[in-house]
């Protein structure tokens, strides 16, 4: 099929032709003087990206790496740790803290509202002999398209005076929806490379605040690998303490130029209007959005309720080259989701959004055609 291909799942993302060229070049000696230049340029400029004046270690691993080094390095055998079902990925994040040896309190949900911060204020003010070590939020849930708001969480969390770290997986909203570790005080931080920061898969990161810092000096799960301090020694001088991603580097060190030039808050503001023109299309075809809590929309991403989801995705894929997200875990067949996260523009959405429509009609689902429309008038806005 001639013309692009339009890769609308929420993550990987498009990655930008500049980040290509930017990897298109000779590996070079990982121990050498260029390569410290590289790695302490990108250290400099990570943090800004999470809100932290706090190290950023960088791992060459997907984000599932950087799930498992933010429990291994804070936590220890049978620890209590409380998360919330809001969705797919946090299921997952359950699943592996169960396999590492924690005691894991889940909180069930309804895969369409993000955590409560009232109800961690319940679980931690209930645990008077503060056995829970640690909270686990995804901030971004990229199963369901709702977020979940931190900040709040975090207050809530100080409100009952309980000394559990606060975990926060970013890997769907970094570097697309607000966010600031250091300022909303989460201990670590979880994002990866593919979806917000626009790279190719293969790179996580924890950031990592003092207290998760302090913690991981008494944890005992086993760590090698995921261990943080041998890469913080490393990183100091400009290295890693085995060989790194170089080209996903070079990817790194050119997004963050681009992110840095087009400015963290305009970025932020540019997904929020296009997930708003994305719902406005939603609505406008009389379909329904899953999010329900309009405090918890999410700018990376949408997912539509309707049924036969996964036809639908088929016959866009075929007909019109476009990808988009399934329905995962027991969303399975009954939404599909809309990308709207990393290189993207209100021509990329208005093209996404109309194979959208064309798509959900040869399918025979009984939409408004005013839904691209009203997207439209919403993209005419600033
Ligand atoms: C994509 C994603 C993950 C999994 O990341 P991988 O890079 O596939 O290991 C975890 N959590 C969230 C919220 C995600 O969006």
């Amino acid at each position: 099929m001639s013309g692009r291909h339009f890769l609308q799942i929420p993550g990987p993302t498009n990655t930008p032709d500049r980040v290509l060229r930017a990897m298109a070049a000779p590996t070079i000696d990982h121990r050498g003087p260029e390569f410290a230049e590289l790695t302490l340029g990108i250290l400099g400029s990570l943090g800004a990206v999470f809100g932290t004046t706090q190290p950023v270690v960088i791992y060459p691993a997907s984000g599932t790496g950087a799930w498992e080094a933010a429990l291994v390095n804070t936590l220890s055998p049978s620890d209590r740790v409380v998360c919330f079902e809001t969705g797919h990925f946090a299921t997952l994040w359950r699943e592996m803290a169960v396999r590492l040896g924690l005691e894991v309190d889940f909180v069930p949900g309804d895969w369409r509202h993000g955590v409560d911060p009232q109800q961690v204020a319940d679980k931690l003010t209930a645990d008077a002999e503060h056995a829970v070590k640690a909270v686990l939020v995804v901030h971004n849930e990229t199963s369901t398209g709702v977020t979940s708001r931190v900040a709040e969480i975090r207050r809530a969390i100080d409100a009952t005076g309980h000394p559990a770290l606060l975990l926060v997986d970013t890997i769907s909203s970094l570097a697309s929806i607000d966010y600031r570790h250091d300022e909303w005080g989460v201990d670590v931080t979880v994002a990866g490379s593919q979806k917000g920061l626009m790279l190719p898969p293969g790179l996580s990161f924890n950031a990592i605040g003092p207290k998760a810092l302090e913690a991981a000096k008494q944890a005992r799960l086993r760590r090698s690998f995921w261990d943080w301090q041998p890469i913080l020694d490393a990183n100091s001088r400009g290295f890693f303490p085995y060989t790194p991603a170089t080209h996903l580097l070079y990817g790194l060190h050119e997004a963050l130029r681009m992110l840095d030039e087009e400015g963290l808050p305009q970025v932020f503001a540019r997904h929020q209007r296009h997930a708003e023109a994305t719902r406005a299309a939603v609505r406008g075809w009389g379909l329904e959005v899953l999010a329900v809590d309009e405090r918890e929309y999410s700018g990376s991403l949408t997912a539509v309720s309707v049924p036969d989801a996964d036809r639908i995705r088929a016959l866009i894929l075929d007909r019109y080259h476009l990808s988009l997200g399934s329905g995962l875990g027991r969303l399975a067949g009954r939404v599909f989701r809309i990308g709207h996260l990393g290189d993207f523009n209100d021509v990329m959405l208005a093209g996404t959004l109309a194979g959208v429509q064309m798509g959900l009609a040869a399918s025979g689902v009984p939409i408004d055609p005013g839904g691209i429309t009203a997207a439209l008038d919403r993209l005419q806005r600033p």
